[in-house]
């Protein structure tokens, strides 16, 4: 075993939770230190430190840096997964955990000695490319390099650099048209025993379900009209399983590809693990039959990390490129997002960097970059056209299916996992949005970045350099849209709107939009800090001929887009001599991304085109200023569908063959009509297939629905006081949801010093420097732990057992009054469009609880006029209490459905 012996790192080591602080000295004993005393010795002598951003959030002192456990963990592990937490770090290291906080500092110690003593080891799985990534990161002055430099010996023969390392993708043949097959359902139930396994548990519900999901892969009776089923599945139904065991029987006997897509990342995780079942690895020739597929924004692009670690990035974001690139090394996929990246790294580099360097921009030049061949993106994009089974997400197989750049690879076959989310993905992604953020981005992708900027991002007459020297026609498109970029705003639009002097027509119509937008604003600044908007009706003359001229200043782009466009078809037509397989593949990239922005600028067009006439009903536009913490950082002209799924079912629906919904919320109550309007099913040529499946659970039994009837509306100090007590009466376990990050802040503040004092620790979202996905993971490790947050987590956390057993929201989450929300609910039948919406996050919420057939909890609601009509949000047969916060505590600590507690009986009761 590695290092089990390994002796402590004998430096002084700093711990703060908000049960208080403790420091230790490098041989000796620890002590509790004040705040003010644990940032003067930090500010004196590099610590030894876990996660220096949250340390820093503890004492208040934000500038705090150190010798970051977490760092050196992911120099020594790159693409190992670890929580970022003493215990977590104890797990991933297989050392103990410290037992209190005090002994966290000691730990610190034996956790950094065994760090260095692993790379000693003969061992170490991940020496190759360690020692020269050292001394670039001595040169850096990382805190830890001259630490670790006695540790690394220098490898005998000099080590490969990373863009030589990592394996080149193959040109594959296409894959041919699916065969049209039919699968028969007893044939789909053998799939589906083999898949659970021999001597698993026979359950009807599933086996049904999968006969159910095997008819959309039949052939299609008719152009324009794949087969939708709509599958209501009850959690614990076994539904990954139950669509598996189709999907792969008809991949397997068409030789077609199955997509599966999730709105949440865990799902992805829990699919890429499930299918195992059904496919192996990797095939006989070597390709693998299931591929994640993501965004290309998710990947890390070889060529802006060549440039940050050639000198575009320069202090700490260079020494994060440098782990990133050890990181690539060792990475599955080069997914940077959600992928085998800890999600806390980019925090520790204050998130500076991570997003530099994938390709958020759309500049990639395929063909024409060095690394082409070892791409990652490439890599997904190729593995997918070969894939059985392809794992992506709602808004992916969307985008694919609008605007995919091989026909041959738009989803045909497709399942909805986290269905209930379809509608809102479709919501994004069929919207526009014309502001100066995307204005800019477009700006910089035709132009070319200004002068600041470093790096190698480049303008489009850089870019098809080449096509401009050979097609006169096409380099004069490019000098035209060159010159008609200049229009777009450009750097420092916002300070120039503050100042009252736009440049350009863009500018000077954001500058009249955030004029009109404050004018309008009613809030009476209550809501300082969040963004504003109005309706973008009855605007006076002067606005809408802003906006003409606006919209004859983005055509006048589009026009010589289009004409390059067509100059670029031309020459693939006809292709010139020095025009290799790279060359045409380059170009074929341009022509796509070009055929996209032109779209995008005839939608903006179009947005502006309504603004002095009549509205079109078919759409609800707004105007609005986007603000955080009370700073602008976005203004701009909004267009969304009032029914997204209109262009969901021209575009994903139409061309597929088989598509299917499957969710445990799809429903509301007994009702299908809203299920099947928000599938998009209403606007297509057939009737989809309804299927139903009960949960197996015991939820009479097993969980408890409690209305607290006396905590008043607005009343802080009792919601804080209400949350804390839970949170006491449960031994932690405490999943919060609020409706408002304001009133989430201020519970944490007044409960999470307290709580951690009980040993209890509390984690909120926009509180801790952490991302959501780590939160999530540190929540499910620590049994003790609670966790505060908004929306993202009433779905997105997936937490079976003893981690979760009480979900308590602070009020009936009613929808924001939008102005879209406003226009959905006019034309969704009023009162009834909210009531729906809560129920169905009523019930998403819920369904946090209880994951599977073991786990019992409580649900809680702080709310004295929660209305019944909302109750059958919950699963039938759960009992239901209205009580007040006293009687519910009781339940709670006297819960049937726990043994311990671990409330500290001695502490006074919370007051808020
Ligand atoms: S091919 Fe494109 S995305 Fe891939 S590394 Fe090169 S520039 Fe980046």
């Amino acid at each position: 075993m590695v290092a089990a012996m390994a002796e402590p790192l004998p430096l002084p080591a700093l711990h703060a939770s908000h049960a208080g602080t403790w420091l230790r000295d490098g041989i000796g004993g620890t002590r509790g230190v004040s705040k003010g005393e644990a940032v003067m010795a930090v500010a004196d002598t590099p610590l030894l430190i876990l996660n220096a951003p949250l340390v820093a959030n503890r004492l208040g002192y934000p500038d705090l840096s150190g010798l970051d456990l977490l760092e050196l963990f992911a120099f020594v592990h790159p693409a190992r997964f670890a929580v970022p937490t003493p215990r977590g770090l104890a797990h991933a290291l297989g050392i103990d955990e410290p037992d209190s906080d005090d002994g966290v500092p000691a730990f610190l110690q034996r956790a950094a000695g065994h760090l260095l003593a692993t790379c000693e080891s003969h061992d170490w799985a991940e020496r190759e490319g360690a020692w020269s990534s050292l001394q670039s990161l001595v040169r850096l002055r990382w805190p830890w390099a001259n630490i670790l430099s006695p540790h690394i010996r220098k490898p005998e023969r000099a080590e490969k650099w990373l863009f030589a390392r990592l394996p080149e993708w193959e040109e594959s043949p296409e894959r041919g048209q699916p065969a049209n097959v039919l699968i028969e359902e007893a044939e789909v139930e053998a799939r589906l025993e083999r898949l659970t396994g021999e001597g698993s548990e026979q359950r009807e519900g599933q086996r049904r379900y999968s006969r159910d999901v095997g008819k959309v892969f039949a052939p299609r009776p008719r152009r324009e009209v794949p087969h939708v089923l709509l599958a209501q599945a009850g959690t614990g139904i076994g539904k990954t399983l139950g669509y598996l065991a189709p999907a792969s029987l008809w991949a397997e006997r068409s030789g077609g590809t199955v997509w599966v897509s999730t709105y949440t990342k865990n799902l992805q995780r829990q699919l890429r693990q499930e299918s195992g079942r059904a496919w192996p690895p990797v095939r006989r020739d070597g390709s693998r039959p299931v591929v994640v597929r993501k965004g290309r924004e998710n990947y890390l692009c070889l060529l802006n990390l060549e440039d940050a670690l050639q000198g575009g990035f320069s202090g700490r974001p260079a020494v994060l490129a440098h782990m990133l690139a050890r990181w690539a090394a060792y990475s599955q996929d080069g997914d940077m997002i959600g992928g085998d990246l800890p999600g806390w790294l980019g925090s520790l580099f204050r998130k500076r960097g991570i997003a530099a360097l994938t390709d958020q921009r759309g500049e990639c030049v395929y063909a024409g970059c060095p690394h082409y061949r070892k791409c990652f993106i490439e890599h997904a994009a190729r593995a997918s056209a070969q894939a059985d089974l392809v794992i992506a997400n709602h808004a992916l197989v969307m985008v694919n299916a609008a605007r995919g750049r091989d026909h041959a690879q738009r989803p045909t076959r497709v399942v909805f996992d986290e269905g209930h989310h379809v509608f809102e993905a479709a919501d994004s992604t069929f919207a526009a949005a014309l502001t100066g953020a995307e204005a800019i981005e477009l700006r910089h992708w035709i132009v070319g970045p200004e002068k600041s900027h470093k790096g190698r991002r480049r303008g489009l007459s850089a870019r098809l350099a080449d096509v401009a020297s050979y097609d006169e026609a096409g380099g004069t498109a490019i000098e035209a849209a060159v010159e008609a970029a200049q229009a777009l705003p450009a750097d420092g639009w916002l300070q120039r709107l503050n100042e009252g002097v736009p440049a350009g027509p863009v500018e000077a119509l954001l500058g009249a939009v955030r004029a009109v937008t404050y004018a309008r604003d009613e809030s009476g600044g209550q809501e300082a800090g969040y963004g504003i908007e109005t309706e973008a009706a009855g605007l006076d003359g002067p606005v809408v001929e802003l906006a003409g001229q606006a919209a004859g200043a983005l055509a006048a782009i589009r026009s010589p887009l289009l004409r390059l466009g067509g100059r670029l078809e031309a020459i693939l037509a006809d292709p010139p001599d020095w025009l290799d397989a790279q060359g045409r593949a380059r170009i074929e990239g341009a022509r796509h991304s070009l055929a996209w922005r032109c779209d995008l600028l005839s939608a903006w067009e179009a947005l502006l085109d309504r603004l002095g006439g009549p509205g079109d009903p078919e759409f609800v536009d707004w105007l609005a200023v986007d603000r955080n913490e009370a700073r602008e950082f976005d203004i701009g002209l909004h267009r969304h569908w009032l029914d997204p799924m209109k262009p969901f079912a021209r575009v994903v629906l139409e061309p597929a063959h088989g598509v299917m919904l499957t969710s445990a919320t799809l429903k509301d109550g007994a009702e299908w009509d809203a299920a099947i309007a928000r599938s998009g099913a209403a606007h297509i040529d057939s009737a989809p297939m309804l299927g139903e499946f009960e949960s197996p659970f015991d939820y009479a039994n097993r969980a408890e629905v409690l209305i607290v009837t006396d905590i008043r509306k607005g009343d802080i100090p009792a919601l804080a006081g209400a949350y804390g007590r839970i949170i006491e009466a449960c031994g932690g376990g405490v999943l919060g949801l609020f409706t408002a990050i304001r009133r989430m802040r201020a519970v944490h503040g007044r409960i999470a010093d307290r709580l951690a004092r009980s040993g209890l620790p509390l984690y909120a979202q926009h509180v801790d420097p952490i991302d959501t996905g780590t939160l999530v993971d540190i929540f499910r490790d620590d049994p003790a732990a609670s966790l505060l947050g908004t929306d993202a987590l009433r779905d997105g956390v997936d937490v079976p057992g003893h981690s979760l057993r009480c979900v308590v929201m602070e009020q009936v989450p009613w929808p924001r009054p939008t102005i879209l929300h406003r226009a959905r609910r006019a034309a969704g039948g009023g009162s009834a469009y909210d009531d729906r919406l809560i129920r169905a996050r009523l019930a998403q919420a819920f369904g946090r609880l209880i994951r599977s057939r073991n786990d019992a909890g409580h649900f809680v609601v702080l709310s004295p006029a929660f209305p019944s009509r909302l109750l059958t949000a919950f699963p039938e047969g759960t009992p239901v209490l209205r009580l007040t916060l006293e009687e519910a505590l009781q339940r709670l600590a006297n819960s049937v459905f726990e043994t311990a507690s671990h409330a500290d009986a001695s502490a006074p009761p919370f007051e808020g």
